[in-house]
């Protein structure tokens, strides 16, 4: 699967500085697509302001990565389940979150966050950088306030919570 994903990264030239509509035509995705990996840790140009530029190599760089880790890149509020072995949320009291103290260069500190696997409840672990950690724990808590498009029935478990806020 994603065979096609693969395939068009090659159009990408290392040396070449790419829009983020650019990069969704070139890949064949949804300009949202690449917003995420942005917001996942997919590195711009320095100092590039709106529009958003991105070099070739560090595009490239970034999904090599995505596809060690899972072979499909998550979704930004998504954890990998080694037990279920596919997609996961967690429930956001469960999200934790641990700044290494280790530089992985322009992209700030490496942070590990770990959750629940709402499915199976065993831990789950994902990896970001300090530049990247706040907008993906805005997702996280974003898309439990949707629970339509969770579909893990996150609305019936959480009725007990009340309508305080
Ligand atoms: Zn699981």
């Amino acid at each position: 699967m994603r065979k096609s994903l693969s395939r068009n990264i090659r159009r990408i030239k290392d040396k070449s500085s790419y829009s983020t509509g650019e990069i969704a035509k070139l890949l064949q995705v949804h300009s949202r697509t690449v917003q995420t990996w942005y917001k996942t840790g997919m590195k711009t140009i320095d100092g590039s302001q709106k529009p958003l530029l991105y070099m070739g190599a560090d595009i490239k760089h970034f999904l090599a990565g995505q596809q060690r880790r899972g072979r499909t890149p998550l979704g930004v509020s998504q954890f990998f389940c080694l037990r279920c072995k596919k997609a996961t949320t967690s429930e956001p009291s469960k999200i934790d979150i641990t700044f290494t103290g280790k530089s992985i260069g322009r992209s700030g500190e490496s942070v590990n966050i770990t959750g629940n696997c709402r499915i199976c409840q065993s831990r789950v672990t994902r990896f970001t950088t300090s530049n990247g950690v706040e907008a993906l724990l805005d997702a996280m808590m974003n898309e439990t306030c949707n629970s339509r498009l969770t579909g893990y029935e996150y609305a019936a478990s959480n009725t007990d919570l009340g309508g305080g806020h």
